[in-house]
C-alpha cells in the first residue's frame, strides 16, 4: 500500500489543450480520495497520469516513495477500473480474474485461490463459469472490480466505475466498492462528475474546476464551507443561494432585508454574496416575527421534501428546502428567514471565501 503524491503536474495536449494545469495532491495510504468535477475539467487526465497511461508535460507524480514518471504502466503497481469494463469476452469469469495473474506468471493453485477469494468477496461464486455476455451490467463491473481486486495492488485508481449501471444497480454497487476499500485498507482515487457518488464515498474530495484544484476537503467541509463560488455553485442539489449582501452596522442584509447572521472580519469595501443553503432557509406563513415578506414563485414537491422557489425582492429569487408536511401553493403570500449559523461569504471580483 501507498499513498500517492502528485506535485505541480502540467499537462498540455499536442493542440495546446491544458487539461491540468499545475495540479498538487497529497493522496494519504489507505485513503478514498475522490476527484470530482464537470466534464472537461481534467479529472480523468490527472488519473491516466497517475496510472502511466498518459505522459504528463511536467510535474512529478510518486507512488509510495517511488517516483514513477517514468515507469510504465504495469510496473507502478496499481489497477485501475473504467467506465468501460472491457472485459474478454471470450473468457469465463474465472478466467478473466485469473487474466492478470496468469500474466505475472503466479502459479496455478495460487491463482485459483486468489481468484475464489476474490469472487467471494465480490459475491460472484455463482458466476465462475459465465462469459460476459450472459451477465447483467452490474455483474460485470463487479467482475470488473474484482479481477482488479486479486492483484493486490498499491493503489486502486477508478474512474466513473459505474456509470453504466442504473441508479438502484449503480448504489448497490457503489457501498460494494465503499466496504471494500475499508476492508483492504487499499489508497483509492476516484473519479467522478457525481457529487453523490463523491460525498457518500470519498474521505476527502478534491473538486477540480479547468484543470486546477478549486478546494480539498472532507464531505463536509467541501458541503458547509465551499471555497469558492464555483464550489458553492456546484455542491449541493438545488445548489447554494448565492444572495448578494450589504455589510452595515455588524448586520448582514440581502435585498428585500433578509437578515443574515454575520461572520466576523468582513471586509465593507468589496461586493460580497452569501451561499445560504436551501435548508437555511425558512418559508413561514406571512408576518411571522423575524421574517421578511416573499412570494411562493413555485414549489417542487420531492417525497420527502419540498423546495419552494420564493421572491423576496432580490433580482434572484431564493431556493428553500422545507419538510413534505408545510403547505405554501405558488402565489402565496410567505414569511422568509434565515435559520442557519454564518453563511460562508464571497467576493465577486475574486471568487474567493472572504469569511
Ligand atoms: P469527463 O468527465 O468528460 O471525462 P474530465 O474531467 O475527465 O472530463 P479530461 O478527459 O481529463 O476531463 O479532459 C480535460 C480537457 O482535456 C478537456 O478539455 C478535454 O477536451 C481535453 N482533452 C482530453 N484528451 C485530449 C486529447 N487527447 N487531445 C486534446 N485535448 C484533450
Amino acid at each position: 500500500m501507498a499513498g500517492i503524491e502528485v506535485s505541480a503536474l502540467h499537462k498540455q495536449y499536442p493542440d495546446g489543450t491544458v487539461a491540468v494545469d499545475r495540479v498538487d495532491l497529497s493522496i494519504g495510504d489507505g485513503e478514498l480520495f475522490v476527484m470530482l468535477g464537470p466534464s472537461g475539467c481534467g479529472k480523468t487526465t490527472t488519473l491516466r497520469a497517475m496510472a502511466g497511461l498518459e505522459r504528463q508535460t511536467s510535474g512529478d507524480i510518486h507512488i509510495g516513495s517511488t517516483l514513477v514518471n517514468d515507469l510504465p504502466p504495469a510496473e507502478r503497481d496499481i489497477a485501475m477500473v473504467f467506465q468501460f469494463y472491457a472485459l474478454y469476452p471470450h473468457l469465463k469469469t474465472r478466467d478473466n480474474l485469473a487474466f492478470p495473474l496468469r500474466a505475472e506468471g503466479l502459479p496455478e493453485p495460487e491463482v485459483r485461490q486468489r481468484v475464489e477469494a476474490a469472487a467471494e468477496k465480490m459475491q460472484l461464486g455463482h458466476l465462475l463459469d459465465r462469459r460476459p455476455q450472459r451477465l447483467s451490467g452490474g455483474e460485470q463491473q463487479r467482475v470488473a472490480l474484482a479481477r482488479a481486486l486479486v492483484r493486490r495492488p498499491r493503489a486502486f485508481l477508478m474512474d466513473e466505475p459505474l456509470t453504466n449501471l442504473d441508479a438502484e444497480l449503480r448504489a448497490d454497487v457503489r457501498t460494494e466498492i465503499k466496504h471494500l476499500q475499508a476492508e483492504l485498507g487499499t489508497t483509492m482515487v476516484y473519479v467522478t462528475h457525481d457529487q453523490v457518488e463523491a460525498m457518500s464515498l470519498g474521505h476527502r474530495i478534491a473538486i477540480l474546476n479547468k484543470g486546477r484544484v478549486e478546494q480539498v476537503g472532507t464531505p463536509l467541509e467541501v458541503y458547509n464551507r465551499p471555497a469558492s463560488l464555483f464550489c458553492a455553485a456546484f455542491i449541493g442539489s438545488p445548489p447554494m443561494n448565492l444572495i448578494p449582501v450589504d455589510v452595515a452596522e455588524g448586520e448582514l442584509r440581502g435585498p428585500g432585508g433578509l437578515a443574515l447572521t454575520v461572520p466576523p472580519g468582513l471586509p465593507r469595501d468589496r461586493t460580497l454574496v452569501a451561499g445560504v443553503r436551501p435548508e437555511a432557509l425558512e418559508v413561514t406563513p406571512p408576518q411571522e416575527a423575524g421574517t421578511i415578506p416573499g412570494r411562493v414563485v413555485s414549489a417542487e414537491t420531492l417525497g420527502d421534501e419540498i423546495i419552494y422557489v420564493v421572491d423576496h425582492g432580490g433580482d434572484q429569487d431564493v431556493r428553500v428546502r422545507m419538510p413534505p408536511t408545510t403547505h405554501f401553493a405558488a402565489e402565496a403570500p410567505v414569511g422568509l428567514r434565515h435559520v442557519g449559523g454564518p453563511p460562508p461569504v464571497y467576493d465577486v471580483d475574486s471568487e474567493g471565501l472572504v469569511a
